[in-house]
């Protein structure tokens, strides 16, 4: 733990020499007391003293997050900033070539500089952390809203005690260790600034937390917030397939890197929807109905599979370049691919071996994230390892465009690659050993505490080899790091399946576009509508694109009536047994255009066939390690 071993750090040099007392002394943490009671009014308040010398100091406001691979500090809601030292007014000035620096000069005789300011929460739902955090009922609380820290210190180094007071009656959770609580205000103990702000907080009026392993060490628990009582109504059956979840963690990795883990799952409409990866906690954010609403729940099942795989496979083993020592220096995100593709693929295998999702379910994903990928224009001028380098653009690219922008493609093709490497791995050992392995060495090691231990693709490359010897480095320089026309579908060929097209509609779309109020039909005539008609893409080459349909245009009518879902669908499907065009009024702006689709080959979605002469190495690897949780265990 990062925070006893800088205390007995400390505790052994108090008896050394002066000079180390002095070092001490400049050791002290530095305080940080934050105000949310006025959360539902969408600010925060905060205070922090800083111990500091007489002279020049710069305070960093982070901007680098942690797991958003981005700099995403949200700068701009920093207000009301004062500054003061020794009871004086000390002004302030910001770096005119940095925004996140702040620079002043500590008078003589002071030891301390503190630091006042309000964090302005934004109210819409955009962005990740620094998106909608606040409602009327509810807090999520990220300690880098409210932290400033001395350049030049590491975050690993400088120490914290934080204090919260959070609005009447509302309970919280954090993986945050708390040292008590008096007269409505919650003290946490000092812990280094990583940790700090590795451990949010979640609280409100409606709060549950749920025992996911009763009577074991670590602990794991789901603390739940919501904008109802009702959205709490965590069905039994879930509660077992959680409990599963972490002890399907345990057997795949085989050492866990945390003291307790904390799921913090929020569920509202008025916050912005993610997850963000911690080392002992995860911060998941979903509609308020996902626990009660069927269609929700399968559509969101794979988040905190993902975000707890993100505690060994991207907190403990990080890419050397995005573990950087304080939350300045920009992150290189190459090896996101890793990073976010491993977690994504490990997350839909672990919410289908625990039994959040199918196996039906796990096909239709896999089927439509290789139909989407394998027609996706954009992959011919841009190599997947791109989308990860520029990740900190892609993240807040629009949607219209990014068939032939690319998206953030390393998760889902990061999904067939690690499937295909998994099966590889099958295959070159007859079966006896499989990506569960490579898990369990290059991710498990010795339980303990968090830490980082950083590597590059040369250790990515010799881990596997010490599972399976295969030439990796050049199985990831063709699929990553050279531009390919077609989606790598090696994994399901190789697993005994096949990607084909057929008329039937994938009941895991039609979960997500009931969730999410948009009409995928891009594998049919190559469009996605959003509820009111607008365009969010066209694919290059596809019908709607060879008829001169735009992204962000607005769809109005099909065939010369007003457009809605069924009628668009039923128009495609009807023009198989025609030769008339689809006609489609599109408004651009404030111009009309119809556009004549030649198109008759009906609906098509993707589905995942078997392939009876190869075996079923799919299966295989969706069985789950552990046995599935009785009925009644798990329901504390
Ligand atoms: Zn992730």
């Amino acid at each position: 733990m990062i925070y006893c071993k800088l205390h007995s750090r400390q505790f052994a040099s108090a008896c050394a020499l002066l000079w180390a007392v002095s070092a001490l002394a400049q050791n002290k943490p530095i305080t940080l007391n934050v105000d949310a009671t006025d959360a539902p009014r969408k600010i925060l308040h905060a205070r922090l003293r800083i111990p500091a010398r007489t002279g020049p100091l710069t305070l960093l406001y982070p901007k680098w997050l942690p797991g958003e691979h981005s700099p995403s500090g949200p700068i701009t809601d920093l207000v009301a900033v004062t500054m003061s030292a020794a009871g004086k007014s000390v002004p302030w000035r910001r770096a005119a070539d940095d925004m996140f620096a702040f620079q002043l000069d500590v008078p003589a005789g002071a030891d301390a500089v503190e630091v006042a300011f309000d964090f302005l929460m934004p109210p819409s739902s955009g962005g990740f952390s620094s998106g909608a955090s606040a409602t009327a009922q509810l807090v999520d609380l990220s300690w880098n809203y409210l932290v400033l820290y001395p350049a030049g210190a590491k975050s690993a180094e400088l120490q914290y005690a934080a204090t919260l007071r959070l609005p009447g009656g509302w309970k919280f959770g954090t993986a945050l260790p708390l040292a008590r609580e008096s007269a409505g205000v919650l003290e946490f103990s000092p812990v280094s600034l990583e940790t700090l702000v590795d451990s949010p907080l979640i609280a409100g009026a409606h709060f549950r937390t749920v025992d996911l392993s009763p009577g074991t060490k670590p602990s794991h628990a789901l603390h739940i917030v919501a904008d109802s009582a009702a959205a709490l109504e965590l069905k039994p059956e879930d509660v077992r397939r959680f409990s599963h979840l972490t002890s399907e963690t345990g057997a795949l990795f085989g050492a866990r890197h945390y003291r307790g883990y904390s799921f913090l799952l929020t569920l509202s409409e008025h916050v912005a929807h993610f997850g963000l990866e911690h080392h002992e906690s995860s911060d998941n954010r979903a509609p308020e109905r996902m626990l009660i609403d069927e269609d929700l729940r399968k559509s969101w099942a794979t988040l905190l599979p993902h975000e707890m795989v993100h505690s060994w496979n991207g907190k403990y083993r990080r890419p050397a370049g995005l573990a950087t020592p304080d939350y300045h220096q920009p992150m290189n995100g190459e090896l996101l691919w890793v990073y976010e593709g491993l977690t994504d693929y490990l997350g839909i295998v672990l919410a289908t071996r625990c039994g959040l999702w199918t196996n039906q379910n796990f096909l239709e994903n896999l089927a439509l994230n290789a139909a989407m990928l394998d027609r996706q224009a954009g992959r011919a001028w841009r190599p997947l390892a791109d989308t990860a380098v520029a990740a900190q653009l892609l993240y807040f690219a629009r949607p219209e465009g990014a068939a032939w922008r690319r998206s953030v493609d390393f998760y889902r093709e990061g999904d067939l690659i690690w499937l295909e490497t998994d099966v590889l791995i099958r295959q070159k050992t007859q079966g006896r050993r499989s990506l569960d392995d490579f898990c369990k060495q290059f991710h498990g090691g010795e339980s303990g505490p968090p830490r980082v231990v950083p590597y590059t693709l040369d250790d990515v490359v010799a881990g596997l080899n010490q599972v399976a010897a295969h030439d990796w480095r050049e199985f990831f320089q063709s699929r990553v790091y050279a531009t390919n026309p077609r989606a790598p579908l090696g994994g399901i060929e190789g697993s005994g399946w096949r990607l084909i097209y057929q008329d039937k509609e994938p009941d895991l779309l039609k979960y997500r576009e009931a969730a999410d109020k948009f009409t995928d039909v891009s594998f049919s005539i190559g469009l996605q509508v959003k509820e009111d008609g607008a365009v969010i893409d066209v694919v290059p080459g596809s019908p709607a694109d060879k008829a001169g349909v735009g992204a962000s245009m607005k769809l109005v009518a099909v065939n010369g009536r007003r457009w809605k879902p069924e009628l668009l669908r039923g128009a495609i499907q009807f023009a198989r047994t025609n030769d008339a065009p689809i006609e489609l009024l599109v408004e651009n702006e404030e111009f009309f255009r119809s556009c004549k689709l030649d198109y008759h080959d009906g609906e098509r979605y993707p589905r995942l066939e078997r392939d009876a002469t190869k075996p079923d190495l799919l299966g295989e690897i969706l069985k789950p390690l552990t046995p599935a949780l009785e009925q009644g265990a798990g329901t504390k």
